[in-house]
């Protein structure tokens, strides 16, 4: 199809089949806007379709880390567990997508490379791997915030001769380490979740740890019909708060800070919130991102937990971190992480100290001691939020390209709309709240916002949207200042693009809270979309 086309191949181009991308076929094909979809993966579910190690899971309780717009579905939906693992998260969206036939507007296995705006007759041209192209008047990325995998620099990887396995591109299949000698490198979110399976299969397990998080455990367990008939009697009562809470939880804010209470009611309350396990933790005290002591206070209780569980005091102290106060790197959540250590055939190895320096073979060596493997698994992470749309050679009017625009760092107006870039619409964008909220309700909020601006466009007879450059330096710079004001910019994290090395640092997430975000967006809309220009 020629890219000059005034009539569009589809109204809106979507790109990715997650959460995100799946709700907004739902929502824009019910509006009676046409769409074509664009998945690289061969099925629907995105970072449950590909993160399938072992142990994968949700760390929101599965009750409300789901959707929320069909009372339908929630009512004919059983979870299994408090926490779902990823098989039954990607059931879960394989059954949205076939009772709501979602998976008819997609293409699979179809990767984006390239998305240019043609400003003659204001149409998207969207191109695949293929080289195959079709022609849309807006497009939404649905690309993901955590879909663009780091492949890390480690010395020698390329001659290791075992197996070597990504956890965010996990075999189909499966793996069955029973009998092998398995290597991990990463402590984060996935590497944690790993490690602790990985641990009760494998004949050994070597883990290689840069930097110790902290690790919250969740206390997982099997639901139970008093608690479903509780959530389904409840749903939208629990929606509500999770649409008008900070973190787009069901939770009640905190009832106090911790410097405000006495050390008695602090130890009980400490210990009250460890017990409900999880993220529901860090909503013991309200301060505890704004107060270097108050956060110490939780730091304390953990590493007297940690401390408590393994055994080997050497590697109790490898095991606590001290580089980041508490929360400010996303905490792994994990209920067997911290006993694993305790098993004899897993060991801990500190690649701060002696870092891995080849690999030859089988072999792994550092610059203090050499491992024989079967198969090495990368935990290491993501190019976040960014890195996905970055990853397609995004080209606005008269050639603009995105990435030489946020070379120095992205810019975006309430992490939906970009200046210079013409209805493209980012889902959790750069900026928003995202990975800083429960993302399904993020991911609703954003697609709902976006599918009510293009029916007013319709409806009002406009063709064409586009954020206000001063509209996005005030968004940017506001949502750098509310970081400023909190203890994130006290560690390198994925949040700051620390973790790729040359990603200019930058707070990518909007910590503002939810709900006050959600209230902006909705004034914004209300207003006529102040700070977007329409024509
Ligand atoms: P994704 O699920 O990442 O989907 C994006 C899709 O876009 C992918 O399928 C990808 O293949 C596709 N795509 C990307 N680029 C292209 C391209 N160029 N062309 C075609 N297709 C493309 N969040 C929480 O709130 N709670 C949790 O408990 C939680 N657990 C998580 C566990 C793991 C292991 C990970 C990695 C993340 C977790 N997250 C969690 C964050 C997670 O990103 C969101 O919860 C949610 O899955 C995001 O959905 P999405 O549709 O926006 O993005
Ligand atoms: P991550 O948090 O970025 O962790 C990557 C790990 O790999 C870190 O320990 C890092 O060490 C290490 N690493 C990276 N490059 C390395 C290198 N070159 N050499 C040695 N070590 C290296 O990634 P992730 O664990 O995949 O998690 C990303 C996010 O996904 C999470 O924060 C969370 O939001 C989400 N997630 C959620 C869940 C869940 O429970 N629901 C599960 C998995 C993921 P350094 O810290 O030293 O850089």
């Amino acid at each position: 199809m020629a890219a000059t086309n005034r009539h569009p191949d589809c109204d809106v181009a979507i790109i990715g089949a997650g959460f995100a991308g799946l709700y907004a076929a739902y929502k824009l094909t019910t509006l009676g806007f046409s769409v074509a979809g664009f998945e690289k993966g061969n099925d629907v579910g995105g970072v449950w379709y590909w993160n399938r190690y072992p142990g994968a899971r949700c760390d929101c309780e599965s009750y409300y880390y789901s959707y929320s717009f069909s009372p339908e579905l929630e009512q004919d939906w059983n979870w299994s567990l408090r926490y779902s693992e990823q098989p039954e998260i990607l059931r879960y969206l394989g059954h949205v997508a076939d009772r709501f036939d979602l998976r008819r507007h997609f293409r699979f296995g179809t990767a984006v490379t390239a998305a240019t705006f043609d400003d003659a007759s204001g149409l998207w041209t969207v191109e695949d791997a293929s080289g195959a192209r079709i022609t849309a008047r807006f497009v939404v990325s649905a690309a993901g915030c955590l879909s663009q995998i780091q492949r890390p620099a480690i010395p020698g990887l390329d001659d290791f001769t075992g197996e070597v396995l990504y956890t965010a591109a996990w075999p189909q299949e499966g793996r069955d380490f029973t009998g092998k000698r398995v290597g991990v490198i990463g402590t984060g979110a996935s590497g944690v979740q790993a490690i602790s399976r990985i641990a009760r299969q494998a004949k050994e397990l070597v883990v290689f740890q840069r930097t110790a998080n902290w690790v919250i455990p969740v206390w997982n367990a099997p639901t139970n019909a008093q608690f479903d008939a509780w959530v389904k009697a409840n749903y939208r009562d629990i929606r509500a708060k999770c649409f008008t809470s900070s973190g787009g939880t069901p939770f009640d804010p905190p009832r106090a800070a911790a410097l405000a209470v006495s050390d008695a009611e602090r130890r009980a309350t400490l210990e009250e919130f460890w017990g409900m396990g999880g993220i529901k933790f860090f909503s013991a005290f309200s301060d505890v991102f704004a107060s270097v002591e108050a956060n110490e206070v939780m730091c304390e209780f953990v590493r007297a937990y940690i401390r408590s569980i393994v055994k080997d005091p050497r590697t109790a102290a490898l095991l606590t971190p001290n580089d980041h106060p508490i929360g400010t790197k996303r905490p792994p959540m994990d209920d067997a992480y911290y006993e694993s250590f305790n098993l004899p055939h897993v060991k801990l190895v500190d690649i701060r100290s002696h870092p891995i320096a080849g690999m030859s073979g089988h072999t792994v060596t550092t610059t203090a001691e050499r491992f024989e493997l079967d198969a090495l698994v990368l935990a290491t992470g993501f190019d976040a939020i960014t890195g996905a749309l970055l990853a397609i050679d995004v080209k606005g009017p008269g050639g603009r390209s995105l990435r030489d625009e946020w070379a120095k760092g992205a810019g975006t107006y309430l992490g939906l709309g970009i200046a210079g870039f013409p209805n493209l619409f980012t889902v959790t964008g750069p900026l928003s709240p995202s990975v800083l909220a429960n993302m399904p309700v993020a991911v609703e909020q954003h697609v709902d916002w976006i599918a009510r601006c293009l029916a007013t466009m319709r409806e009002r007879g406009f063709g064409r949207i586009e954020a206000q450059r001063d509209a996005q330096s005030e968004w940017t710079a506001h949502v750098a200042q509310v970081a400023d004001h909190t203890l994130y910019p006290r560690s390198n994290s994925w949040y700051f693009g620390s973790n790729i090395p040359g990603k200019p640092r930058q707070f990518g997430v909007y910590v503002g809270g939810f709900s006050n975000y959600r209230e902006r967006c909705e004034s914004v809309a209300q207003d006529g979309y102040t700070g977007f220009s329409l024509s």
